[in-house]
C-alpha cells in the first residue's frame, strides 16, 4: 500500500525513496547512482537539460537539489549507465518493471508513485515551474555574477523546494 503522504510529495529523501518503493528497488538504484557518479560529470548533464528541468544549470557543478530530486529523476539513467552498472539482467529487469508495469500496465498502485509521470513534475512550463521559475532565474543570475557561492545558491534553491511542499 503507498504511504499517502509521501506519495504526494514532489522532493523525495533517500529514505524517503525506499520507503515508496521498498529496500531491493533502493538498492538497485544505489549501485546505478555509483555508476553515474563516474559517466555523469563529463556529460554536464544532458538528460536534466533535455528535459527542461528548472534547476539544471550549465554553471552549476551537479544538481541543486541532488539529495531531495524526485522519484522521475532517481529512476532516470541513460543507456550508458544501465550497460556499465554491474547487475545482472535480472536486476537491471526488476528496476525497470515499476515504469513498464506503469506504461504498459493498469496505472494502478504503481501508477500511484509515479502520479506526474510522464509528465516531469520540474519542467518550466508545470506549474511547480511556472510557481518558482522567476527566483530560480535570479537566484542562478546571483551565482553567475558572482554574489554568492554555489552552496548558497542550492540552499536557497532547496529552499523553494520546501516552501513549495
Ligand atoms: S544519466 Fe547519462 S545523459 Fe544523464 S547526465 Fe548522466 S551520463 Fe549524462
Ligand atoms: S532535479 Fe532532476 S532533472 Fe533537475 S537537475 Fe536535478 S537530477 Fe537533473
Amino acid at each position: 500500500m503507498v504511504n499517502e503522504v509521501l506519495n504526494h510529495k514532489i522532493f523525495l529523501t533517500d529514505n524517503e525513496f525506499e520507503e515508496l518503493f521498498g529496500p531491493q528497488i533502493a538498492f538497485l538504484v544505489n549501485v546505478m547512482n555509483r555508476v553515474a557518479v563516474e559517466v555523469c560529470p563529463p556529460c554536464n548533464g544532458y538528460c536534466c537539460k533535455n528535459i527542461h528541468c528548472i534547476f539544471y544549470y550549465e554553471r552549476f557543478s551537479t544538481c541543486p537539489i541532488f539529495d531531495i530530486r524526485p522519484r522521475e529523476c532517481r529512476y532516470h539513467f541513460c543507456h550508458e549507465v544501465f550497460t556499465r552498472a554491474s547487475l545482472t539482467k535480472e536486476e537491471k529487469d526488476q528496476l525497470q518493471q515499476p515504469v513498464e508495469e506503469l506504461v504498459c500496465g493498469d496505472r494502478g498502485e504503481i501508477a500511484k508513485l509515479f502520479f506526474l509521470f510522464p509528465e516531469f513534475p520540474l519542467d518550466e512550463q508545470g506549474p511547480f515551474g511556472k510557481a518558482v521559475a522567476g527566483e530560480v532565474w535570479k537566484i542562478k543570475d546571483e551565482f553567475a555574477r558572482g554574489r554568492i557561492n554555489e552552496n548558497s545558491a542550492f540552499s536557497l534553491i532547496k529552499a523553494l523546494c520546501c516552501e513549495q511542499i
